[in-house]
This record gives C-alpha cells, structure tokens and sequence, in this order.
C-alpha cells in the first residue's frame, strides 16, 4: 500500500537524540521532515525497569544483556544524563570538523557539572574515597537544568529528553508517526526513494527525497541488511559495564542522581562512577552475585559502574539480532577497573563488594565512518545517510548523547547547505 500524503522532502527513521536533531534543524531550515519512529510514549513507571518489560532487552554474548530503548525520544527517556563531549580528534580523522555543531547544541543543551548541593550522600562519601585514593574524581557534567532543581532535589522537567526536540520539529511543521517500524529502504536508479514499513501491522511504503536512518545501533544496520547493503553491522561496540555493590551502614540513598561523579581513564579505557539503579535489578543483580544476605539492603548500598571501552567485534544480522564475544583485551579492563571499585568501596569504609553480571547500553560503531559511510554520513547512495551511533568509527567507552546531537546537527547544515 503507497501513502497518499504529499511527498516528504527527508523521511527520518528513529527519534531518538540524533534523529530528533536532525529533523529539528532540517524543519527549522525550511524542510518538509518525515519523522517514522516505531514506538510510541514512555511507560508509566520506572523508566529503566520499563526495559525489561517491554522487552528491550536482548542477550549479545553468554550471560551478557543489552538495554536499548524503542518508544519515542529513543535512549533519551532512559538515559543517566552524563553529557560527554565528543573526541574531536576521532572525528577530524574521518573528515568531520564537528566543533561548530558542538557549540551549537552546547548553547542550548544543559551540561554543566551537577551542582554541588545536588551530590546526594552515597555519591558524596564515594567521590571521599576516589579522592583519597588520589584518583580524579568529581562532579560529572549533566544534562539537567539546574535552574529548574530546587535544593537537593530535580523535578522531572529539569531532566533533559530529545522529546524537546521533537516538539521543536513539530511546531517547524514536521510530522511525526509513531507506530511505524521501517523495514528495508527502497531504490530506483541507484537513488533512495524511500522506505518500506509496517504501520500499525499493516506494510506501506513511504517516499521521500531523501532518507535519513536514525534508528539506533542495532536496528540500522539491520536495515541496510535487508536493503542488500550486507557491510553493514560487521563489528559493533557496546561499551559493556558491571556495577560493584556493597553496604555501607551509614550513609542512605536519597534522591541519587545516577552518574553523579567519576572519572574517566581514557588511557586505560574504563571510566568509573557512582550509580543507583532501580530495586528490582538491585535483587536481580544481588541474587545473581550469591550474596541473598544483602538482599534487604537497597537503601544502604553504595554501587559502582565500571564500564569499559570494548573492542569492535561481532555481528548484528538483517534481524536486528546482535552476537559477539568479549577478548582478553575486554576482560582485563574490566578487572582492573572492578578492583579499582573495589578500593573505592574500601577507602569508602563499605563492606564486602560484590559484582553485578556484564551490562550494555551504548551500542554502536555498525555502520563506521570512513568504511560504509563518507563524510556527509551518506551510504551506497548520496541521499540515503546513517546518523546514530552507528556511525562511531572507532571504539568508544564514552557517554555517546552530545555527540549524536552534534552528528544530527552537522548533518542538517551540511544538507541545509546542498538545499537538502
Ligand atoms: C540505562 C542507560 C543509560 C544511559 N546513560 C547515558 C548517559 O548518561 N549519557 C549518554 O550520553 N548516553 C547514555 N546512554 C546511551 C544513550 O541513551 C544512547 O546511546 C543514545 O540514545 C543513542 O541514540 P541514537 O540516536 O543512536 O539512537 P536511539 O536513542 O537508540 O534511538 C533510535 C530510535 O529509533 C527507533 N527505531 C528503531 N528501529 C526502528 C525502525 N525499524 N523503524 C522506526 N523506528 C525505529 C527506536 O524506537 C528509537 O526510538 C544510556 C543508555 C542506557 C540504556
């Protein structure tokens, strides 16, 4: 079936942080945006712990879950809000000067250091202990409005989400279908025309003059799979993490922020902070750790994130199924940081850790820049492009949402630039 509504100038599939980006900037510059997202509103209820009923959880090694978000706003309605500037370096070597992109979405996303009375005490008395190992701990940037926060505290509002955005879009005229998983992209003449998907169960076709696949770093790859693009999702990142929990009788948890301090060693490809994560993955993870003595314990328990930046590895195939194996390199930096946490949590004066299972949560690097993709981000034809995490050309082990802003929004003027 053909969709009758008049004829798109770009169709973007996915809402997430980069594909709002884009469709905002292209609206805003005068474009007649599409925007197809196949979920739709964030469940009520704990955000992170919706992942699992909604089952966007999916196993990519033995013993090892990756969480990704599909509902409207993508990762940015899960997301811990740690705001990482890119590795402008990483970029420049692939052709892409992303600085000017950068300071725009800095001058209107929130990504100061949290504010210091918004330290809750758990994060607090393990930033203590980091310090006093002499490690570089401190107040990690956050996308969260601090003039919206009262003291100790943030109302829901103040924390950062690409719905922002995607109202943005709106209000410049693009529309957004919710409901709607694009299949495979179509061709004529070598060209993109635009994109197969199931609506609401029922397969359409939606033209446009030009495709923009902003689906995450599963779900494109799996696209251009099925579009005979079969270079696609060869090797994938997936910046893989374990948490380090143990009591701590005298500090409690209240209004924790997660990722409210840390640090990053690049050198040694791990980073290192405080988070706090729902109770039910607290007893899951407990259990799972052997250590039922601690079960009742939530409140009192400090916990580390330890994540690394993995290797490129793997496959993810035409269905969006990802598989891959941790090697010695991976193994090895997660130890050294799990003992780092283990220190901490020591100098912190807790009591004995233990080790959450491995974790993902920033897929990506599936369809790499400088490989699948030139600078303008564009794929097999010079109007059908990828921008997403996907695209991350080298392995990562970075907070990945200021970049993705900054690649949507590079994207855009580069386009706005060609008159789209
Ligand atoms: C628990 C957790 C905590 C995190 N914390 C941080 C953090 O503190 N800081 C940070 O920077 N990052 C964080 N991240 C990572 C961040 O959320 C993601 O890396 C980021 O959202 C990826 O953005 P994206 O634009 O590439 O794609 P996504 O956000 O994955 O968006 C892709 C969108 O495409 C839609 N889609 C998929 N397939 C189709 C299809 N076939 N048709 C139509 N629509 C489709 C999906 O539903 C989704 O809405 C976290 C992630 C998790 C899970």
């Amino acid at each position: 079936m053909a969709d009758t509504a008049p004829i798109p100038d770009v169709l973007v599939v996915g809402s997430g942080p980069a594909g709002a980006m884009v469709a905002r900037d292209l609206a805003r510059a005068g474009a007649r945006v599409r925007i197809l997202e196949q979920g739709s509103g964030p469940p009520p209820g704990t955000q992170l712990l919706g992942l699992l009923r909604r089952k966007e959880a999916m196993h990519i090694a033995p013993g090892v879950v990756l969480l990704r978000s599909l509902r409207v706003g993508g990762g940015s309605v899960t997301f811990f809000h740690t705001a990482t500037r890119p590795p402008l370096a990483m970029f420049a070597r692939h052709g892409i000067d992303l600085s000017p992109a950068l300071e725009r979405v800095l001058a209107e996303c929130p990504h100061e250091p949290l504010r210091e009375d918004l330290l809750a005490p758990i994060p607090s008395l393990l930033m203590q202990a980091g310090r006093s190992l002499g490690l570089p701990w401190q107040r990690l940037p956050k996308m969260i409005d601090p003039s919206r926060c009262g003291h100790g505290h943030c109302p829901p509002e103040a924390f950062w989400s690409a719905h922002t955005l995607l109202e943005q879009a709106v209000a410049h005229g693009a529309e957004l279908r919710t409901g709607v998983q694009a299949t495979r992209v179509l061709f004529e003449q070598g060209r993109a025309i635009g994109v197969e998907a199931r609506d609401h169960g029922a397969m359409q076709i939606f033209r446009a003059g030009r495709v923009i696949l902003s689906a995450g770093g599963i779900a494109s790859p799996a696209i251009l799979q099925r579009s005979g693009i079969e270079q696609a999702g060869h090797g994938f990142f997936c910046d893989p993490l374990r948490i380090v929990m143990a009591h701590v009788p005298l500090a409690r948890q209240s209004h924790d922020i997660a990722m409210s301090a840390g640090y990053f060693d690049t050198e040694a490809g791990y980073m290192l902070s405080d988070i706090t994560i729902p109770a039910h993955f607290f007893r899951a993870f407990t259990w799972a750790a052997g250590r039922p003595d601690q079960l009742l314990n939530y409140g009192h328990t400090a916990m580390i994130m330890v994540k690394i930046r993995d290797d490129i590895e793997g496959r993810i195939d035409a269905h969006g199924r990802p598989w891959r194996r941790f090697g010695l390199g991976d193994k090895l930096k997660m130890r050294t940081g799990v003992e780092q946490a283990r220190a901490v949590l020591k100098a912190a004066g807790a009591g004995r850790p233990y080790v959450s299972p491995w974790v993902a949560a920033h897929p990506g690097g599936s369809v790499r820049l400088g490989e699948l993709l030139d600078e303008r981000l564009s794929c097999h034809s010079p109007n059908l492009h990828v921008c997403d995490a996907s695209v991350i050309p080298e392995p990562w082990g970075l907070p990945p949402t200021l970049t993705l802003l900054a690649l949507g929004s590079d994207l855009a003027w580069r386009l706005s630039r060609e008159g789209r």
